[in-house]
């Protein structure tokens, strides 16, 4: 096994011990992607920790709460929705969309407290290309939630709370670090990367900005599936990763290969028993994975997600 990954962090949960490195992978709840329902019963025995969004969480019924470790981020992104807005409040300040009702970082709260074992806090994205000033004013918001939910975390709770933070450069993550370490967080999740995965190096100094400030706890990096900048996050100090391009590429019919940490159509890949020692290509061969069909693609997914743990250098909890 390679060993690419260093944290040698974790942190105890409601759901048991969280190891560092992970890679979480994500699932919904309400129907919209139905293999999720058929793969979620099979992930905790490939990864440690589950990440759901509160999107998608909010459809959650009870039974269907994970027993295991399970991330709910803050559903931040719908601040990207057409026509969404911000309303400001003095110490706070919630994303309004033309869907349902606004987001209150109060009512983010309230949710993960009840059904997650980490949350991050209600953040404003960033996307590159963003002027000056707006990229500062949604810092600056993504900061007052962050010191919002510090100042209102039930401490009976067993929920772990990281801070949210926002980024465009070294500079602004320095400023962002400097505000948030100060406080008893859990943990630090970065989002908004998603757009820049094409440009790494805009990551790398994000991270090492953080990294130069916050050595000791766990650091997220949101919505990073690619198994090649996994790794490198790894080597820059990052703890976990959550994506569902595992399932995605899956249901595309696309392969990852274990050697070289790249999806490929499955029509390239050969011979599946040669190319990967994981249980289903040993077991069902790349003609079974070829063919359409809920479990085909579901033993594709785990496929996908096995090899992305070899490449990484993860444990698996299997
Ligand atoms: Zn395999």
């Amino acid at each position: 096994m390679r060993t690419t990954a260093t944290s040698t962090r974790s942190i105890e949960t409601g759901h048991g011990r969280l190891v560092f490195p992970c890679f979480m992978p994500v699932t919904t709840f309400g129907g919209a992607f139905p293999l999720d329902v058929v793969a979620r019963p099979y992930l905790s025995r490939f990864a440690p920790a589950l990440m759901a969004s509160h999107y998608y969480a909010q459809s959650m019924k009870k039974p269907e709460r994970p027993n295991h470790p399970l991330f709910v981020d803050s559903g931040g992104f719908a601040s990207l929705f057409e026509g969404s807005s911000v309303e400001e409040h003095g110490d706070m300040a919630c994303i309004c969309t033309k869907y349902g009702k606004p987001l209150h970082p109060a009512e983010v709260l309230t949710f993960q407290q009840e059904y997650a074992d980490i949350g991050a806090t209600l953040d404003f994205l960033i996307p590159p290309g963003t002027d000056e000033q707006e990229a500062k004013h949604k810092q600056g918001l993504t900061i007052k939630n962050a010191l919002w939910a510090a100042g209102h975390h039930v401490v009976e709770s067993s929920m772990r709370l990281f801070a949210s933070l926002q980024a465009w450069n070294a500079e602004s993550a320095k400023q962002i670090t400097e505000k948030l370490a100060a406080l008893n967080f859990d943990g630090f999740a970065l989002g908004g990367m998603v757009p820049r995965v094409r440009t790494p190096k805009v990551i790398f100094e994000i991270i090492g900005a953080i990294r130069e400030i916050e050595t000791d706890r766990p650091l997220h990096v949101f919505g990073i599936g690619n198994p090649k900048l996994i790794r490198a996050l790894f080597e820059q100090g990052v703890d976990s990763v959550d994506s569902s391009s595992f399932l995605q590429n899956a249901v595309n019919k696309r392969y990852l290969d274990p050697h070289r940490g790249e999806f490929v159509p499955l029509d390239e890949v050969g011979s599946a028993i040669k190319a990967c020692p994981c249980r289903v290509c040993q077991t069902l061969d790349v003609e079974y994975l070829r063919l359409e069909g809920a479990l085909n693609n579901l033993a594709l997914a785990l496929h996908n997600l096995a090899a992305l743990h070899s490449y990484c250098g993860l444990e698996r909890t299997e």
